[in-house]
C-alpha cells in the first residue's frame, strides 16, 4: 500500500496556477532529496556505492544539479545527455555512458568528458580502435539471455533484448580490451524494469557478482566497477508498495559478502543507474478539466495530452489521479480522462472511479517525475509543458518554460514558400 497524496492543497496549487497556467509537471524537491539520501544511506556498508541518475528519466539541469550535490552521477546514452552533464559540471567517472548503436562522435565526446564507457557490443571494440585510442577504463554490458529466467513487460525477456553481450562475448571482450591496453574494467547489465520485488533486483546483483568472479577466473581481471542498471520500480497503484531500500541493500550485501569478498573484490564499486525510482513518485502532471462529454461513455477532457505523458497511451500504464479539493469525496462516477490528440489511446485513465468532475477542476496525475515530460513529443502540433520545482517552503521555480508555437516552427523555413 502507498498513500497517493500530493504535496499541496487546492488553494496552494491554484495560487501556483495563477502564475503558471496548466498543464505543467511539478517536482517535489524535498521528497526527491529525502528519497535519494535514503537510497545512498541504505548502501553505506559498501566500500564504494554510486547511484548514476538515468538522465533520460528527467533531463533537466536543475534536477541533475540537485542530485549532484548528493553525490549522484549521471547515466547517459546520447550526445545531448552528455552535453547536459557538462553544463551541470558532471564529469569523469561520475558519468557512465550506457549507450547502444552508438555513433563514434558520441564515444569521442564521452571520452573527452572522461565518462566511463559501457560497451554494448563486442563489435564496438574494432569500431572504436579503428577511429581512435581506447580509454583506460571500460565497462562491458552483459545480456544473460536464456541464462536468466524471467524479465518483465517493459523490458521483455533478455534473449529478445537488443542490449549487451553474451557470456562468452563478455570474457572475449575483456580479454581483447586488456590486450589493447585497457587497465580498469567494469560490468553492467539491465535485466529488469519497474521491478517492485527486491528479490528480482537482488538476483541481478548476485548474477553480476558471480560473473565478476568468473571473469577473474577466466581472464585474470579484477572487476573494479559493477553496475546493476536501473529498474527499481515504483508503486504506480495505491495497492502496491515502495521497494524497501534496506531490504534490497541487505540482500545485496549478503551476496557481496558471500561471493565478492572471498575473491578479494571487496573494493569494487557497486552502482545503480536508476531514473524512475529517484524522481518518479515526486513529480505530478497538473491539468485542468475543460470539457465533459457524454456518449456511450463518460469523458472528461483535460488540457494536457499524451504529448505531456506518454506512458498510459503507450504502455496502458496506470497513473493515479487526484481531483483537487475532492480528495475525500466518494468515487461515485466512472470516467475516461482524455487529452486532445486525434488518437484514441490519448487517455490518462480508462473506466476510472472518481469523484464527480466539473469543468475547471484541477486534476493531478501522479508519478510523472520520471519518463514523464522527457517522453513528450510534438505529434498533432502539441506543445510540451513547463516543468516547475516545488521547494520545501512552498515556493516554486520554473525549471523549464512551456514550448511555444515558435519553438515548434523553429526548424521550418517559411521564407521561400
Ligand atoms: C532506461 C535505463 C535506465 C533507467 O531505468 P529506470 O527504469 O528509470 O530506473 C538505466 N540504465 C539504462 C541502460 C537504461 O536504458
Amino acid at each position: 500500500m502507498n498513500k497517493k497524496t500530493v504535496p499541496f492543497n487546492e488553494e496552494q496549487i491554484r495560487k501556483i496556477i495563477a502564475d503558471y497556467p496548466t498543464p505543467f509537471h511539478i517536482y517535489d524537491e524535498q521528497a526527491i532529496l529525502d528519497n535519494v539520501r535514503k537510497l545512498i544511506k541504505a548502501f553505506d556498508w559498501a566500500y564504494d556505492f554510486k547511484e548514476y541518475f538515468a538522465v533520460k528519466a528527467t533531463p533537466n539541469p536543475y534536477i541533475m544539479k540537485l542530485l549532484k550535490a548528493e553525490g549522484v552521477g549521471s547515466d547517459c546514452s546520447s550526445l545531448p545527455e552528455l552535453e547536459l552533464c557538462d553544463k551541470v559540471g558532471i564529469h569523469g567517472r561520475d558519468i557512465v555512458f550506457s549507450s547502444n548503436d552508438t555513433p563514434y562522435e558520441e564515444f569521442a565526446r564521452a571520452m573527452e568528458l572522461g565518462a566511463l564507457i559501457n560497451l554494448d557490443d563486442i563489435s564496438m571494440i574494432d569500431y572504436m580502435t579503428e577511429r581512435g585510442p581506447l580509454p583506460d577504463w571500460m565497462c562491458v554490458r552483459y545480456n544473460p539471455g536464456p541464462l536468466l529466467k524471467g524479465g518483465n513487460d517493459i523490458i521483455g525477456v533478455p534473449e529478445e533484448a537488443k542490449y549487451g553481450m553474451t557470456r562468452e562475448q563478455v570474457f572475449d571482450a575483456i580479454r581483447i580490451l586488456k590486450e589493447k591496453g585497457v587497465q580498469h574494467f567494469g560490468l553492467h547489465t539491465m535485466v529488469v524494469s519497474n521491478e517492485l520485488d527486491p528479490n528480482g533486483l537482488i538476483n541481478t546483483a548476485k548474477m553480476m557478482f558471480e560473473l565478476a568472479v568468473d571473469v577473474q577466473k577466466m581472464v585474470g581481471v579484477n572487476i573494479e566497477f559493477l553496475d546493476f542498471g536501473g529498474g527499481i520500480g515504483l508503486p504506480y497503484r495505491p495497492e502496491q508498495s515502495f521497494v524497501d531500500y534496506d531490504v534490497l541493500s541487505a540482500g545485496i550485501k549478503k551476496n557481496f559478502e558471500a561471493i565478492m569478498e572471498p575473491a578479494g573484490l571487496h573494493k569494487c564499486r557497486i552502482s545503480f543507474e536508476c531514473g524512475r525510482a529517484i524522481t518518479g513518485p515526486y513529480g505530478y502532471l497538473v491539468t485542468t478539466a475543460i470539457h465533459h462529454k457524454h456518449i456511450w461513455k463518460e469523458y472528461i477532457g483535460v488540457d494536457a495530452s499524451m504529448a505531456n505523458l506518454m506512458r498510459p497511451g503507450m504502455y496502458g500504464s496506470y497513473h493515479h489521479l487526484t481531483v483537487m479539493g475532492k480528495e475525500n469525496a466518494p468515487l461515485d462516477h466512472v470516467y475516461d480522462v482524455t487529452g486532445s490528440l486525434c488518437e484514441n489511446c490519448d487517455k490518462f485513465a480508462t473506466d476510472r472511479s472518481l469523484p464527480e468532475i466539473n469543468d475547471g477542476d484541477i486534476l493531478v496525475i501522479h508519478d510523472t517525475g520520471a519518463h514523464g515530460h522527457s517522453m513528450g513529443f510534438n505529434y498533432n502540433g502539441k506543445l510540451r509543458s513547463a516543468e516547475l520545482l516545488l521547494h520545501a517552503d512552498g515556493t516554486v521555480t520554473k525549471i523549464r518554460r512551456a514550448e511555444t508555437i515558435n519553438d515548434l516552427f523553429a526548424t521550418l523555413d517559411f521564407s521561400n514558400l
